[in-house]
C-alpha cells in the first residue's frame, strides 16, 4: 500500500466511524454570511401557558394592539402531549413529539437506560437527546447568526451547534433583562447580529398553575406585568429601524383541575413488570418484558377510572406512527379536568388548601390546551385572522422569512400559513 492509499484508507475509516455513530457535526459561523445582510430578522418569543383566550379575556394592552395590528390565529393547535418541552422542541424543529423524540417533560430512553428530565441539567444540555434539526441549527447551516434568552434545546449541542449567543435557563432572570439583551444583540455591527432570536418568559404559566386558568387577579397581574415589559420592548425595536418581523407564541394552554380530580399514580405503578414515569395527563409504561404486553394492558386496563389505557401503538393521540421507543409499550391518559400526581404531592396540596389548580398536557380536543399565536413585521400581512392551526407550522414559515431552506424531513408544511406573507 503507497503512502496515499494508506491515506484515504485512514479517511474512509474516520469517515465510516462518525457515520456509525450518527455523528453529523456542524460548525457555527462566526459571521453573517453577506447574503444574509439585507435579510429580515424574526423574533420568536414564547409566553408559557398564554391560553388562547387570554387576549380577550384579560385585553391586556400592548398584547391586544400587536394581535389586533398583525395577523392572528384564532388558536395555535399544541402537539400531544400539550406539555412545555415537547412543544417548544416542536416549535423549534417543526417536527411533532414522537418524532423529534422530546416526547415529553418526563420521559425514559430504553437505548440509554437512562431518564430525561427538565430539572437534570447533565440532560438538557445534552445534544445527544434531542432530533430534528432545532431553527437555529438550520440557520447555521446556511451562515446566519441567532441568539436565544432561553428557549427549550438551545442549551444543548444539537448537530454540535448551539445558537451563537446563549443563555442557560435561568428562571430568576428578569424579564425587562432579557429583553434589554435582545435590543443589545440587534445593536451589533450587522456581520454580528443575530437576524434569528428566541426568547421565553415563565411568569404566566406559573400563575396559571397556581390559581387556575379561571382566576382574574393574580393571574391578570401577572399578564399585565409581562404586557408591560412587552410594550416597552416593541417600542425600543420600533427605534432601530430594521425588518424585523416578531411572531409571539404560547406552547399550551391551562385547564382547571379540583384538587378531587388528582389521581394517585401510585395505583398504577408495579415496577416488578414495568417502569412507570408520569407527566400528570400522561404516564408512561416501560415493560421489563416484551411478551408481557398483553397481560400488562389487561392488568391496567381493569383499573381504569377517569383515564383510559392504550397500547401506545394503538393511542388515537398521535398524528404520525407513535413508534418512539420513548413512548413507551403503554400510556395511561387522563379525562380532561383529572390529572395523576403521586400520593405526597396529593396530600400536600390538600394540606395547604389548595383547592383548584391548573394543569396541562391533555389532548388538543379540550380547548383549554389551546396556544396562542400573533405575528406582527414587514413581511406580515396586517389585520389579518387566520385559523387555527398546529405549531409545527411556526418552523418553515420563519425559514421562509429568512430566506433558508426548509428541511425535507420535518412534520410542518409552509403551505399552512404562506398566505399570512406578504408576497
Ligand atoms: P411545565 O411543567 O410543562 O409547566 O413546565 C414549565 C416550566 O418549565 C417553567 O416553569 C420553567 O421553570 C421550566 N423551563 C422552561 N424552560 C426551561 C429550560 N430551558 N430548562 C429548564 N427548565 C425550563
Ligand atoms: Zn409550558
Ligand atoms: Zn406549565
Amino acid at each position: 500500500m503507497n503512502k496515499y492509499s494508506f491515506l484515504l484508507c485512514c479517511l474512509l475509516l474516520i469517515l465510516n466511524t462518525a457515520c456509525q455513530k450518527g455523528l453529523q457535526q456542524i460548525s457555527s459561523p462566526s459571521e453573517n454570511k453577506a447574503v444574509h445582510l439585507e435579510k429580515p430578522y424574526v423574533i420568536l418569543i414564547s409566553l408559557d401557558g398564554y391560553r388562547y383566550d387570554y387576549n380577550k379575556r384579560f385585553q391586556p394592552p400592548h398584547l391586544s394592539k400587536f394581535a389586533a395590528e398583525g395577523v392572528q390565529a384564532t388558536s395555535m393547535l399544541p402537539c400531544f402531549p400539550s406539555k412545555t418541552f415537547p412543544n417548544h422542541y416542536s416549535i423549534a424543529t417543526g417536527m411533532r413529539p414522537e418524532n423529534h423524540g422530546l416526547v415529553n417533560n418526563t420521559f425514559y430512553d430504553p437505548k440509554k437506560d437512562a431518564i430525561y428530565k427538565m430539572s437534570d441539567r447533565e440532560k438538557v444540555e445534552d445534544g445527544t437527546w434531542y432530533g430534528g434539526t432545532p431553527i437555529w441549527v438550520q440557520a447555521a447551516k446556511s451562515g446566519m447568526l441567532s441568539a436565544s434568552y432561553f428557549f427549550v434545546g438551545s442549551e444543548a449541542d444539537v448537530q454540535g451547534v448551539r445558537p451563537n449567543y446563549w443563555y442557560r435557563y435561568d428562571g430568576s432572570i428578569p424579564n425587562k433583562d432579557r429583553t434589554k439583551q435582545v435590543i443589545d444583540w440587534l445593536n451589533l455591527p450587522p456581520a454580528k447580529r443575530p437576524h434569528l432570536i428566541m426568547m421565553y418568559f415563565s411568569d404566566v404559566d406559573s400563575k396559571g398553575h397556581r390559581f387556575g386558568p379561571n382566576n382574574a387577579e393574580q393571574l391578570k397581574a401577572s399578564i399585565f406585568a409581562l404586557d408591560e415589559v412587552l410594550g416597552n420592548f416593541f417600542q425600543d425595536l420600533e427605534k432601530l429601524d430594521l425588518p424585523i418581523n416578531v411572531i409571539i407564541v404560547s406552547d399550551h394552554g391551562m385547564e382547571e383541575v379540583p384538587i378531587e380530580n388528582y389521581i394517585e399514580i401510585e395505583r398504577l405503578e408495579d415496577d416488578s413488570l414495568y417502569k412507570t414515569v408520569n407527566n400528570g395527563a400522561l404516564a408512561h409504561f416501560y415493560l421489563n418484558d416484551k411478551n408481557k404486553l398483553e397481560e400488562v394492558y389487561q392488568n391496567l386496563k381493569a383499573k381504569e377510572t377517569r383515564f383510559r389505557i392504550y397500547k401506545t401503538s394503538e393511542s388515537p393521540y398521535y398524528k404520525t406512527n407513535p413508534t418512539h421507543p420513548r413512548l413507551g409499550d403503554l400510556i395511561a391518559v387522563v379525562d380532561h379536568h383529572y390529572y395523576f400526581a403521586d400520593a405526597r404531592r396529593i396530600a400536600l396540596r390538600k394540606r395547604v388548601g389548595r383547592t383548584i389548580n391548573g394543569e396541562h398536557g391533555f389532548p388538543v380536543n379540550n380547548k383549554d390546551v389551546h396556544a396562542i399565536f400573533y405575528a406582527r413585521g414587514p413581511q406580515m400581512k396586517s389585520k389579518m385572522l387566520t385559523p387555527s392551526f398546529e405549531n409545527i407550522h411556526v418552523y418553515p414559515l420563519i425559514c421562509e422569512i429568512l430566506g433558508i431552506k426548509i428541511p425535507k424531513d420535518i412534520d410542518g408544511s409552509i403551505n399552512v400559513l404562506a398566505d399570512i406573507l406578504i408576497k
